[in-house]
């Protein structure tokens, strides 16, 4: 055994000495051969490292010659137990491989159901359109709108006046939030990707709505219910063809809550019902409405 490891030393000193003479060869004449007779030098350590190489291969041969051939197989162990079992039924191969086949088919049926499924979700928010003939995947989506068109989308709304104010807001990067003043009565965060209302957050005026208040609710009831509201115009609005109508409509829409307590219900003439007051805003009119009384 010590031979071989000797035999096996001596080809990695072979193996290392002939990469030297490589490593030499390829850099060339370098600046540490000096300035005159550089050739010259740069010869001269190249044959010692040559020389190198022949005493280390001489080395390996009479190392080699010394050894002999084992007289019986080695032992390998347990590794020797792997040719025994060669019969399929004693391995159980077959039927996990039958089973794992089985598996990847349905995961395929299933995810090409899911797929078709998701494709008539008319609620998507993203425009994705596939694209099978190159087996390509093509995606067109209209959240890839550039931070500038945004701007201008929002600054377009022209919804500055005495009573209500907004600012446009990046804590997240590239999307825009939204923070909307309305009077002195409520502010909200809508938080855009790209150019379309992914989320709204409803507060209090007295309520603070920084980056760690973006996702939690009001601590007043009638603004969790007017966040409510707003989500459920937020998908109303969705336009994934004309998204910037969308936002547009979606602010003028919000804007109507300006007079949150100051308008009765338009169909049962209350200020309050339930302690609330009228939360919900028609659509297309803008009308006030409780929640119980819009579907009436
Ligand atoms: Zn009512």
């Amino acid at each position: 055994m010590d031979s071989l490891n000797n035999a096996l030393s001596a080809i990695k000193n072979l193996r290392s000495s002939v990469g030297h003479v490589f490593e030499v060869l390829a850099n060339g004449v370098q600046a540490h051969h000096g300035d005159d007779g550089r050739d010259s030098k740069f010869l001269v350590q190249f044959q010692e490292l040559f020389n190198n190489v022949n005493l280390n291969l001489r080395e390996v041969e009479s190392v080699i010659n010394g050894l002999t051939p084992p007289p019986a197989p080695f032992n390998l162990g347990h590794t020797a137990a792997l040719a025994q079992e060669t019969t399929d039924e004693r391995q159980a191969l077959y039927s996990q491989l039958v089973n794992s086949y089985k598996w990847v088919d349905k995961i395929h049926e299933y995810s090409f159901l899911a797929n078709n499924i998701l494709n008539c979700n008319s609620l998507r928010r993203s425009y994705i359109s596939y694209s099978n003939k190159r087996g390509r995947l093509q995606i067109s989506s209209c959240n890839n709108t550039s931070p500038q068109h945004v701007d201008k989308v929002l600054n377009e709304l022209s919804l500055n006046s005495l009573q209500t104010n907004y600012k446009i807001w990046r804590p997240f990067g590239s999307n825009a939030v939204v923070i909307v003043n309305i009077g002195r009565i409520l502010k909200a965060a809508i938080v855009f990707k790209g150019v379309m209302i992914e989320w709204v957050t409803v507060k209090g005026f007295d309520e603070s709505l920084d980056v760690d208040d973006l996702w939690t609710e009001s601590r007043y009831e009638v603004f969790r219910k007017v966040q409510e509201q707003t989500h459920s115009a937020m998908l109303h609005f969705f336009s994934p063809t004309l998204p910037d109508l969308a936002v547009k409509s979606y602010m003028t829409w919000i804007h109507s809550y300006n007079k949150l307590f100051t308008e009765p219900c338009r169909r049962c003439g209350k200020y309050l019902y339930n302690a609330l007051p009228p939360t919900w805003r028609d659509l297309r009119t803008l009308e006030p409405f409780h929640e119980e009384c819009k579907n009436c």
